[in-house]
């Protein structure tokens, strides 16, 4: 029989550098690891859990043991399967997603293509990635940027901490490639932030990313209106529904598979974006390269792309989508585009 079984393993992600943002610091991202098994077939799928999300290991597998993937006789129905996963309870965003990546890989993989494939998206047209600089001293700023500047054709740092001018000094000190900026809602006052993204304009930054609160809609909307570069929302949008509540206070918005609950909704959003004058970012939690390579299939229709998160670790344990020269490269591999190594 054709016995449809859903398996979960909680893993540590360990970073290579602690990442420092605005508001705290870590040195390893918790996930769970998820597999869907049909008919011979294998999905995998990946739940990552930055501690400020409020998901967990614990809240994850609680949310899991819930689902019943047995009463559905058709796998391929997927906005389906998925209404009925979202609708178990509210939030748990990343868990949602860990089955909606295992169902992508799984139903790619029986219909022998990859998903880019599915979507008709160009695997030529995949945007450069950006790497991540964390807030930092001077002396660890200035050697990941070293190390990375010559790999990468666009990096994005993180401001909104004590001396976000002498941050982007350091960096000038050793490379010109142009920077995007993610201030993590660090910045309070609109006048301040305007100033700020002016200067940051003349030192070759191309766009600012989430710059105030991320309730403080009417700042946004301000400096937007009169800021020279584009200013995405992150932490003001995690899902579809979200975006009508932003419409007007952003020229982009961040989708992240944790955050939107996977593949079948960020596509969705990713297609509305033009009609609601936004442009889309792609981006990451820290993750394996299961969820980027999952995120990395719908990157040829997207503007930018941060998905560098498989790059932060020590202990990735798939490959799939590989970054050359800074820019993704997509595999033929069916489904999400993975092996488990
Ligand atoms: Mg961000």
């Amino acid at each position: 029989m054709n016995r449809i079984q859903l398996s979960y393993s909680p893993y540590n992600l360990i970073l290579k550098y602690p990442f420092t943002i605005s508001t705290y610091s870590r040195t390893t991202t918790p996930v769970v690891l998820v597999e869907i098994h049909y008919n011979g077939y294998i999905g995998y799928g990946e739940a990552s859990l930055p501690q400020y999300l409020g998901e967990t290991q614990e809240s994850v597998i609680s949310f899991l043991k819930q689902v019943d993937l047995g009463q559905f006789s058709d796998l391929t129905a997927i906005d389906e399967i998925l209404t009925y996963v979202d609708y178990i309870a509210i939030g748990n965003t990343a868990a949602k997603a860990s089955i909606d990546i295992a169902l992508h890989d799984l139903v790619g993989k029986m219909a022998g293509k990859a998903w880019h494939e599915i979507w008709n998206l160009n695997p030529e047209n995949t945007p450069n990635t950006t790497y991540t600089i964390g807030i930092d001293t001077d002396d660890i700023v200035k050697k990941k940027t070293t190390e990375v500047s010559s790999d990468f054709k666009i990096l994005k740092v993180k401001l909104g901490g004590n001396d976000d001018k002498r941050m982007i000094e350091v960096i000038r000190s050793v490379t010109d490639l142009p920077l995007a900026i993610d201030a993590n809602q660090g910045w309070k006052d609109r006048s301040e932030a305007l100033e700020m993204v002016h200067w940051l304009k003349e030192q070759g930054v191309v766009l600012i990313e989430q710059p105030m609160l991320k309730t403080d809609l009417e700042g946004s909307a301000w400096l937007t209106a009169h800021s020279p570069l584009p200013i995405f929302a992150d932490e003001s949008v995690q899902r579809l529904a979200d975006m009508e509540k932003i419409k007007g206070a952003f020229s982009g918005i961040n989708i992240k598979l944790m955050k939107c609950t996977g593949m079948n909704e960020a596509y969705k959003m990713i297609n509305i974006a033009p009609s609601m004058g936004f442009d889309v970012m792609l981006g990451c939690m820290t993750e394996t390269s299961c969820a980027i390579s999952a995120a990395s299939q719908l990157s040829p229709a997207v503007n930018f792309a941060d998905l560098d998160g498989a790059l932060l670790i020590t202990n990735d344990c798939f490959r799939g989508t590989t970054i050359k020269n800074g820019k993704i490269i997509l595999n033929n591999l069916p489904g999400i585009g993975v092996n488990k190594v």
